[in-house]
């Protein structure tokens, strides 16, 4: 290890360094770099200050001052060309849902239905105007996606399915004008619905095990592995396919044919999740695409093409849930008040009205993190921690509103077939695990934020450790010190700095009074938590790559002041008081979260006061949106 150590060091990423320093086997700290150098490259594509070092949440955790106006979204401009078409697909999809006829007889999302979508542009929102599009801004399109969910999540699914990890983003963004030409009319018009095919049975967390193949035969590629999970992969389907070309990860959009032959076949299973629309394994043996096919990023590689998509993708995934969870609400209320038990209506009960409060908790904050990411988005930002924060807070919130809240207030009815509950209860579980499980996505987010800190302060340390053939560093032994006084005196400044500006109080002016202390709370975290971070980083050193539960735990305390913070901020724009007194409970639940109180007797009763003004029919969110019979209905007494 130490002959390779140094002349490596000029490329090597922070975390591929760290694990060779602290002795991790060659392979892993390769596969590691890779992951990180791709992440690095999909950096260089964005101007320096949209870059992650200076991304809101970078700069709040490492910057001694909070940004807060990068934390505020402001107003939506009034209209956009886009809104007619927004109005005619929400139209069109309400209008189906309730005639019953989004569906074919397999149950899948049919042809015609997409069609109709087609012709008011739904599947080219994102598509530039000048290829057939109707260049919406990101912020539109993802309020779109809720409005949609509300009513059929699967639809708001596909859309983002197609437009962001599918083919529309990989080309529009990476796309040479003839490729642009090419694809773009026929993504925008619908005429070509596109799916992104990256996970392998051998590779889904780890994509540097990806091995599908493809070799260069004279006028074209010829692609060779399997692909699996892929949603909207069907034939006549454009892929963003993920091979390797060359040992390096590349896209080629490929065409599915209109039949499978002997280069290509689907690998049929039945699969729980997403049983609206269609999700295949992909085979392909010399699989022919045409050259001029092949994605070319200005820096990076095919990996830089997906995490691009990816970022879109987690945005939309939790739009898509802010609208699933409203879909939940609006069931459990018609239910709650229907269901009698000692002699009562269940939602006059303590217990059933903190879970309808706590579902419009979780809904307010996941319509905060989707406005605020998407329009980083729309800002140029590459909004990498943020949209991970969006995409763990959306999936995890709504496996708690599906589960924790509505599954245990319709208790056994939840079971049945027919049930908004039993029958897609795999679609609210699935988001955890799609475009990245949530805690891999967690210690990824840990990973981009100790990044500088750790090149800058650590990564000298480690590698004077291995200068010195010390195994740790112990700053109490005077031998150690006196070693590392170089490296050790650049950090002490640092935590000098720490030290006297950490208690800097700060409040934003203009905060509503029961939101401003939750504001004053998340900044206080913010100072607090570089030096847990640093802390951590010192304590477990080169160990600290194995310490998988202690970066979970730090990272999920960031991600909650971020959720706070965005919240509070976002709902004080709100002229609406239900969305203020969500917000305030959610931003006491990650409070309590964060220090470990017990809840105050005041709380429970703000909890009831928010459910009572939702049983009153006073949430805007929720109104207009659907709902279903109730199941086995007998005659009250
Ligand atoms: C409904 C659905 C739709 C999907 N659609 C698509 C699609 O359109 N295109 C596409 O490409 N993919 C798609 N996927 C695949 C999805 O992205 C992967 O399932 C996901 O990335 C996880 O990969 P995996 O299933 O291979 O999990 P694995 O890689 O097998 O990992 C399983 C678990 O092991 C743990 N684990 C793994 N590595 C580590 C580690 N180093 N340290 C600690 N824990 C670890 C994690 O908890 C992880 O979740 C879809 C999946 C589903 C369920």
């Amino acid at each position: 290890m130490s002959t390779t150590l140094e002349p490596k060091s000029e490329r090597q990423s922070f975390a591929e360094a760290a694990m060779r320093l602290g002795g991790k086997g060659e392979e892993e700290a390769r596969r590691t770099g890779a992951v990180d150098a791709a992440d690095d490259q999909v950096e260089s594509l964005f101007a320096p200050q949209y870059q992650t070092v200076n991304s809101p949440i970078h700069r709040a955790v490492w910057e001694r001052q909070v940004p807060i106006d990068l934390f505020v979204p402001p107003p939506w401009p009034e209209s956009a060309p886009c809104d007619e078409a927004i109005r005619q697909c929400v139209e069109i999809v309400r209008r189906r849902r309730l005639d019953g006829s989004c569906y074919d007889q397999p149950g899948k999302l049919s042809r015609a239905f997409f069609d109709e979508l087609a012709k008011v542009g739904y599947w080219g929102m994102l598509v530039d105007r000048k290829y057939g599009g109707q260049g919406a801004p990101f912020r539109r399109f993802a309020r779109m996606l809720t409005d949609i969910a509300t009513v059929e999540p699967t639809t708001a699914g596909t859309a983002s399915v197609h437009g962001c990890i599918g083919a529309v983003d990989p080309v529009r963004t990476f796309g040479s004008p003839d490729q642009k030409q090419r694809f773009l009319p026929r993504l925008a018009s619908g005429q070509a619905l596109s799916g992104f095919a990256l996970t392998e049975p051998c590779a889904g967390s780890d994509l540097t095990a990806l091995r599908t193949t493809a070799v260069l035969r004279g006028d074209h590629y010829e692609v060779t592995g399997e692909k699996l999970f892929i949603t909207n992969a069907i034939p006549g389907r454009i892929i963003g396919l993920v091979v390797m070309i060359d040992g390096k990860p590349s896209v080629l959009i490929a065409e599915l044919p209109s039949a499978e032959n002997d280069q290509w076949q689907m690998v049929p299973y039945d699969l729980y999740a997403l049983s609206h629309t269609r999700n295949n394994g992909l085979k392909f043996n010399g699989f022919p695409v045409p050259k001029e096919n092949l994605l070319t990023p200005p820096v990076g590689d095919g990996l830089t093409i997906a995490y691009h998509g990816l970022n879109l993708g987690r945005t939309a995934l939790c739009a898509t849930a802010a609208g699933s969870m409203r879909a939940l609400l609006a069931n459990m209320l018609p239910w709650a008040d229907f269901r009698r038990t000692y002699g009562a209506k269940i939602n006059v009960r303590e217990l059933v009205r903190r879970r309808i409060a706590r579902l419009a908790a979780l809904i307010t904050g996941a319509d905060a993190m989707t406005d605020w990411c998407s329009w980083l988005i729309d800002q140029g930002y590459r909004g990498e921690m943020e949209c991970v924060v969006a995409k763990i807070f959306g999936s995890e919130s709504l496996k708690e509103a599906a589960i924790e809240l509505f599954m245990k207030t319709h208790g056994g009815r939840s079971f049945l077939k027919g049930h908004l509950f039993g029958d897609n209860v795999y679609d609210f579980l699935a988001p955890c695990i799609y475009e990245g499980e949530g805690e891999m996505l967690g210690m990824a987010f840990f990973k981009s934020l100790a990044k500088q800190h750790g090149t800058s302060y650590f990564e000298p340390v480690g590698r004077a450790l291995h200068r010195h053939q010390m195994k740790t560093f112990s700053p109490a032994n005077p031998v150690h010190s006196w070693r590392l006084r170089r490296e050790m005196w650049s950090y002490s400044k640092w935590w000098l700095g720490e030290r006297l500006s950490g208690s800097k109080r700060r409040h934003v002016p203009g905060m509503k009074p029961v939101l401003a202390p939750h504001v004053d709370f998340a900044l206080n975290q913010f100072t607090r938590h570089p030096r847990e971070l640093s802390s951590t980083m010192i304590k477990h050193q080169l160990k600290l790559p194995d310490r998988q539960c202690r970066i979970a735990e730090l990272s999920q305390r960031v991600q909650d002041t971020v959720v706070m913070l965005v919240t509070a901020l976002w709902a004080n724009q709100q002229n609406d008081e239900l969305t203020i007194a969500a917000a305030d409970l959610l931003c006491d639940d990650l409070r309590r979260k964060l220090t470990g109180q017990r809840p105050a007797d005041s709380y429970f009763r703000n909890v009831g006061r928010v459910a009572e003004m939702i049983l009153d029919g006073g949430y805007r969110a929720i109104v207009g949106v659907p709902h279903l019979e109730i199941m086995m209905k007998y005659e009250n007494k």
